[in-house]
């Protein structure tokens, strides 16, 4: 069995699907591995340290006729094009957001494996969750923006030259980056404040160092599956207006929140955003090019408010630290490839609750019940591709237009 690496080819995106490391581990599974001349640059693998590794460094057309292709994203027309029936693709697909793809992989006779959609409530797919892997990435990468666009200190500061009080943190969405937020924002001395729309995030946010904020205005929306539920339009208004009051007491805010198959619920109103001291900022990862959790913001850009706010469109963060990003995504599409690999030959079987989740497209048809689905509702399935992630934005209309209040400045997050 061949399984290829190709070079990803979405722009700016730097990662890399297997790390040498990995390739050792597919290698004494049985596996010939094959990778695209130049796939690892971008996460400082050179061709040698793959052929150290014991794969096989080939040219992209050699790579894409594999019989399983690795990527991080999605395949470009190119390489969909060049795919014969029988192979295998996996890759963060993205499946409900990108019906289109989806249908170009059945019709190429390709079975087409998303790595968004494994089963997050499986234990035995744990090690395969690229979503959470990925978030956590992200979560880090948030704090420290913020830090460094921040132009005072994170924490308490003594010196003979004054003190310097810590600085005031409040992330918004407590998931797996919200976490990994408050932790790094802890870690560099910053007091931090959480507030979610779960409860029971509350104990999770508290045990990595933050003060809890609860609403008065808004209950529970704890929805399927560990997720939110979107709120009415009622909660919405009520959340925005309440939050507003504590975003105007805080330094830095970051910005996390997901909603299964929508886009990000927008948190951070204009007016919130006025209520902000002059050199205030706010880090949101839900930006794109439909809307974030944040009026306003721009998506790769640094966006400076009229009252000195910077709000940063934190997307593609995990590509920004491409090699620890590759080496966890290496990590979590191993086990998964390790996962269906019997006496070294790939064996799919959709009866088993792990695969039936994955697996999209088989024998020129998209076969997952998600895809199939015959009404038009966003499915609210308790994967990834039925959500919106930081670096694949939902296809959903933005609740509202974020216009007028901002203007942009020179200068991108990463
Ligand atoms: P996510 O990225 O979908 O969302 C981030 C956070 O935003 C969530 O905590 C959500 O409650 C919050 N949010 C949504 N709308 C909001 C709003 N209007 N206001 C405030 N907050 C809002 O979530 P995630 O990080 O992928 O994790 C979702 C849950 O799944 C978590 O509880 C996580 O622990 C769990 N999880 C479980 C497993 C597993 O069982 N193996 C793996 C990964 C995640």
């Amino acid at each position: 069995m061949k399984v290829s690496v190709v070079k990803e080819t979405a722009p700016g995106e730097r990662r890399v699907a297997l790390v040498p490391e990995a390739v050792v581990k597919l290698r004494s599974a049985g596996a010939e591995v094959l990778v695209q001349s130049g796939a690892g640059d971008g996460a400082w693998h050179t061709d040698d340290s793959y052929a150290d590794a014991g794969a096989t460094v080939v040219s992209r057309a050699d790579a894409l006729a594999a019989d399983v292709v690795l990527l991080v994203g999605k395949p470009d027309t190119a390489a969909v094009s060049a795919m014969r029936p029988g192979q295998v693709v996996i890759g963060l697909l993205a499946p409900l957001t990108d019906p289109d793809l989806t249908a170009a992989l059945a019709a190429a006779g390709v079975t087409a494996i998303s790595m968004d959609m494994i089963p997050r409530t499986l234990p035995r797919a744990q090690p395969m969750d690229a979503l959470s892997s990925q978030a956590n990435i992200a979560g880090y990468k948030a704090a420290l923006l913020g830090a460094t666009q921040f132009g005072r200190f994170f924490p308490l500061l003594i010196t003979a030259a004054g003190t310097a009080r810590p600085a005031k943190v409040l992330v918004l969405g407590t998931g797996v980056a919200g976490l990994q937020a408050i932790g790094t924002a802890r870690r560099l001395g910053a007091v931090v404040s959480a507030y979610d729309v779960r409860p029971e995030t509350r104990t999770e946010a508290e045990s990595v160092g933050a003060t809890f904020i609860e609403l008065t205005s808004v209950g529970p929306a704890s929805g399927e599956g560990g997720y939110a539920r979107a709120l009415t339009e009622d909660e919405r208004m009520a959340q925005q207006q309440e939050l507003a009051g504590h975003i105007a007491r805080h330094d830095v805010v970051i910005t996390t929140a997901q909603v299964p198959g929508r886009r990000p619920p927008l948190l951070v109103t204009e007016d919130a955003l006025k209520s902000m001291a002059p050199g205030s900022v706010i880090v949101d990862m839900g930006a794109s090019t439909l809307g974030g959790n944040v009026a306003g913001s721009v998506p790769g850009e640094t966006v400076l408010t009229e009252n000195g706010v910077a709000v940063i469109g934190a997307s593609g963060l995990p590509s920004s630290m491409a090699a620890a990003a590759s080496a966890m995504y290496a990590r979590n599409i191993s086990a998964l490839l390790l996962y269906l690999v019997k006496d070294g030959e790939l064996v799919l079987d959709r009866d088993d609750e792990l695969q039936a989740g994955v697996i999209i497209t088989s024998g020129g048809a998209i076969v997952h019940p998600a895809l199939t689905a015959t009404d038009s509702q966003p499915p609210q399935a308790d994967t990834a591709s039925s959500r919106s992630s930081p670096d694949q934005p939902s296809d959903q209309t933005p609740d509202q237009p974020d216009e007028g209040a901002t203007r942009a400045v020179p200068g991108s997050p990463r």
